[in-house]
């Protein structure tokens, strides 16, 4: 019979998580959702000097971000608790006890300075580096002597000195090791908190997970594993260790590439939506093909099968392209709400808060296809809000003009304008194509120092409707403005 899908998402809070872990927890979500599992977040905890203060806020903020919701974990609870490791001390400390009084394990008394003199002597020897296996056949006696001295110990797995040790990976096959290359490594340390492996084994054990999907940096460490799951007799759960995140120029993936954490995208403006999208596609694909897939169909679809074994590359374009699909997605309320903080926050300070909601609402529909991310709203269409746009005169020179005929142009629109009555997108239409005819001019040499007038910009959103936004108030004023600058350029 097949065990019911359990998995889980174990971070640890030594830092903010970045996208590696995010993917990690996705791909676990993922695969939870799509067979009908349980998907659990446990906090592996036990590092107490590499804690890091709101680590853990952080971890649990990005993963609602992104929708991926937990069944049992902090918060939430359930019946396989506590979540926190450190709340588990006892469960690790009678897993290491039992495993000293069946023979797999023994108390180490070296100091912290004699390991490090036996590495460095392994290094200058160019040695494989471990512990050197002094205490591991200790008698009683001598043991005694250590206790009566104050030493506490720690506890060490004992590793059989010959053979090998196989395990299957479902991405990367067979694997087996030499156990002559494994040190007896610690399980319980000094201060009664366990390992990460030996938490770890604990854990996925009492919470009968039934896969373990992680990060390829922690597939060296499934011998160890491997042999604390036959020691404890427990069974060990099916394993998938995912490709590696490296930055397009293949060196492991890093602030420098522009990774950051994930609580950082949110500032950034991406959508959750684009990010889980983005994320999935890291490492597992649908085909060769599809870029853009839709959360339901990522669960429908998800599968193990379709996860490689090549690194996969962090694109940053690409991800702002798809960024850009899913915010053209967006209904034009659903873009508003999305983009009001990120105005408030980004506009120029001298513009008035707190920003018209009735006015952003008129400008999203000239945005929504020229943006990427909800941020470059405020960067991108500042000129609606400011009083004074900041351009020099030459730009207002379009195409086969000049100083003299730009300024010619402009007056004869200004004058046009003013005697608008109705400032809409046809009466514009009709009132300045005709204009450019009269003048002589091609109807985009015309446009092109209006557009430059009324935003300050060469590239904007299409000219009429920016112009009906504004206003013909604005648009007058700024008109002036621009021929009192081209005026002193002449
Ligand atoms: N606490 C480990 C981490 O932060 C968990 C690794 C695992 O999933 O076994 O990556």
């Amino acid at each position: 019979m097949t065990k019911p899908v359990r998995v889980r998402f174990a971070p640890s809070p030594t830092g903010f998580p970045h996208v590696g872990n995010i993917r990690t927890a996705l791909f676990n979500w993922l695969f939870a959702r799509h067979s009908g599992g349980v998907f659990i977040v446990r906090i592996e905890d036990t590092d107490v000097a590499r804690k890091v203060e709101g680590a853990l806020e952080g971890i649990l903020g990005g993963l609602r971000w992104l929708g991926l919701d937990w069944d049992e974990g902090p918060e939430v609870g359930g019946e396989y608790g506590p979540y926190f490791q450190s709340q588990r001390l006892d469960l690790y400390r009678e897993a290491a006890k039992r495993l000293v009084a069946q023979g797999d394990a023994y108390h180490c008394y070296c100091s912290p300075e004699r390991l490090t003199e036996i590495r460095a002597e392994q290094q200058k020897r160019k040695l494989s580096l471990g512990y050197d296996r002094r205490c591991r056949d200790l008698n009683e006696a001598e043991r005694k002597q250590k206790e009566t001295e104050g030493i506490t110990p720690v506890v060490r797995f004992k590793i059989p000195l010959e053979g090998q040790t196989s395990f299957k990976d479902v991405i990367w096959g067979e694997v087996t090791v030499e156990n002559s290359t494994l040190d007896d490594y610690v399980l319980l340390k000094s201060d009664g908190y366990p390992t990460y492996h030996l938490a770890n084994v604990v854990d996925d054990h009492l919470m009968e997970i039934s896969h373990v999907l992680r990060a390829e940096e922690w597939l060296p460490s499934v011998p160890r594993h491997k042999l604390l799951y036959e020691a404890l007799g427990y069974d060990m759960p099916l394993l998938a260790h995912l490709p590696m995140i490296l930055g397009p120029d293949r060196s492991k993936l890093s602030k420098r590439h522009g990774a950051v954490s994930i609580t950082e995208y949110k500032e950034r403006g991406y959508l959750p939506e684009a990010m889980v999208n983005f994320l999935a596609l890291l490492g597992w694909s649908l085909d060769d093909k599809t870029d853009i897939i839709a959360r339901d169909e990522l669960v429908k679809h998800f599968s193990l099968e379709r996860i490689s074994k090549t690194a996969a590359i962090f694109n940053h374009e690409k991800l702002d392209w798809v960024n850009g699909v899913f915010l053209r997605e967006l209904s034009h309320e659903e873009l508003l709400r999305g983009i009001m903080p990120f105005l408030e926050s980004g506009l120029p300070e001298e513009v008035k808060r707190p920003v018209s909601e009735e006015y952003v609402r008129r400008i999203v529909p000239l945005i929504q296809e020229r943006i990427n991310k909800l941020a470059e709203a405020a960067t991108y269409a500042d000129f609606f809000f400011l009083d004074e746009l900041e351009y020099d005169a030459p730009l207002l020179v379009g195409k086969k003009m000049t100083a003299e005929t730009t300024l010619k142009a402009l007056e004869a629109a200004r004058d046009k304008l003013s005697s608008m009555e109705s400032f809409d997108h046809d009466s514009l239409e009709s009132t300045l194509r005709p204009l450019a005819e009269e003048l002589g001019l091609k109807a985009g040499q015309l446009f092109s120092p209006l557009r430059v007038a009324t935003t300050g910009r060469i590239a904007a959103p299409p000219l009429f409707e920016t112009m009906m936004v504004l206003g013909k108030e604005r648009c007058l004023e700024r008109l002036r403005v621009a021929v009192g600058k081209l005026g002193n350029y002449l």
